[in-house]
């Protein structure tokens, strides 16, 4: 395997630049996510470095499901990163990040009356996945006395190489409208007294490590980028989602680099806004790929039983990394204590949840492992922490944020009364 290039091995100990992870767990306790906020400065300079030349007016609007610690929006929102929020809490998160309204795009399936409001009040434009909702959207800005600027998601109807949990693009899934649908919602958006249509929206699907599929969706929607000009939509921009895959098995996956995506993409873009006769500007909206890289789980084996084969029982199950559970995804463990040393064993690492399909590695070689090593698995700093939960009453687990020499708690881990904070006695329970 090979590490990351912000990562290296020292005195056999596993480190984040000059960051011990052994010491970090030491002082910390275990499990505990790490997260480098220097290598998540460097994801974003990569995407800005490979798009600007093409195209200066490119806005890149950080995923912020994939992590949403605020410390990681502060850190983007620095940066002049937006956000793409799929909920009142991620739009909550982003506006406290220091995010600017005009540079958030509030997407989803299923938005409330709720959600509709605040999107409204705020000044979110709102990425609108149905008729049924563009009403609602209208009466709601109506009511407020206020416009609400939109964009439609667009279902190119692409057939993407990855999980079928995560691809968003099928003619089949449950997001956006179909793309031969598209210019008659935008003569009804036009139709509408509060609602500007000043947008177009498409997100393909997740871990995609093929840059084709973007190419052909892009040209999708600058074709119809082109249809809705010619009605009379003033487009101001085109956001061609996100989606791009990191290389979770290392070394063996290749992903796309920023640069290959905007090589496969830009041209296809350019030709098409020139057709078009618009020159829009380009949002791209990765999560993934800005984050997952930038995080390890540290995690302590608790005991070691060979069975039918090697278990090695460790303190972090799914309630703290549910991907590899969910999506059967890959993540690399390493023994952060004997980093130097050659894996020998066969092992089956398990988490200490009580279900049998809490595994969160299989069939890895690691240095014949005893009760004690700190064991890091590697990527998870994309839909780790942001999906755990408090499963078999479990506190989660801090967060630490490196920056330079520095280290700091992110979020501080979860206590027994974290647990029971929220639960109320019904009155006939009630007890003196
Ligand atoms: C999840 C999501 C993204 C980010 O996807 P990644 O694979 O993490 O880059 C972007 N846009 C929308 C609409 C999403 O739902």
């Amino acid at each position: 395997m090979t590490l990351p290039d912000h990562m290296e091995v020292r005195k056999g100990h596993l480190c984040i630049r000059e960051h011990d992870m052994v010491a970090l767990a030491a002082r910390h306790g275990t499990p505990l996510y790490v997260t480098d906020e220097d290598r998540i400065v460097w994801n974003y300079r990569q995407y800005e470095q490979a798009l600007r030349p093409y195209y200066p007016d490119t806005r890149i609007l950080y995923a912020a499901k994939a992590n949403g610690n605020l410390a990681v929006l502060r850190a983007l929102a620095c940066l002049g990163a937006g956000a793409d929020v799929f909920s009142a809490g991620e739009l909550h998160l982003a506006l406290a990040a220091g995010m600017k309204p005009d540079s958030l795009l509030f997407n989803g399936s299923s938005k409330s009356p709720g959600d509709l409001a605040l999107a409204v009040e705020k000044g979110v434009i709102v990425s609108v996945d149905s008729l049924d909702e563009l009403h609602q959207l209208d009466a709601a800005a109506g009511q407020a006395g206020k416009r609400a600027a939109i964009a439609f998601r667009v279902n190119p109807a692409l057939d993407v190489p990855t999980h079928p949990k995560i691809a968003t693009g099928l003619a089949t899934s449950k997001f956006g409208i179909a793309h031969e649908m598209i210019p008659a919602a935008y003569d009804e958006a036009l139709g509408c007294e509060y609602i500007d249509p000043i947008g177009i929206h498409c997100h393909i699907g997740s871990q995609i490590l093929s840059v084709e599929p973007f190419a052909r969706a892009c040209e999708v929607m600058v074709r119809i980028a082109g249809v809705i000009t010619d009605m009379g939509v003033r487009l101001k921009f085109i956001d061609l989602g996100g989606g791009l895959g990191i290389p979770y098995h290392r070394p063996d996956d290749h992903a796309p680099t920023p640069t290959e995506y905007a090589e496969a993409v830009m041209p296809v873009f350019r030709k098409g806004i020139t057709a078009a006769g618009i020159s829009p500007s380009l949002w791209i909206e990765p999560g993934r790929s800005l984050v997952a890289d930038s995080t390890i789980l540290l995690t302590r084996v608790n005991s070691v039983k060979t069975a039918h084969r090697t278990f090695v029982n460790i303190d972090a199950g799914f309630n703290l990394l549910v991907r590899p559970v969910m999506y059967d995804s890959y993540h690399e463990v390493l023994t952060a204590n004997r980093a130097d040393q050659r894996g020998t064993t066969l092992c089956t690492v398990a988490g200490p949840i009580c279900e049998t399909g809490d595994i969160l590695a299989s069939d890895r070689f690691l240095p014949d492992p005893v009760a004690g090593d700190i064991l890091a698995l590697l990527d998870c700093g994309a839909y780790g922490f942001a999906m755990s939960s408090q499963y078999n009453s479990r506190p989660r687990c801090p967060e630490i944020l490196l920056k330079g020499n520095m280290a700091a708690l992110m979020r501080r881990g979860e206590t027994i009364s974290d647990l029971t904070c929220t639960m109320q006695s019904p009155p006939w329970q009630k007890q003196d």
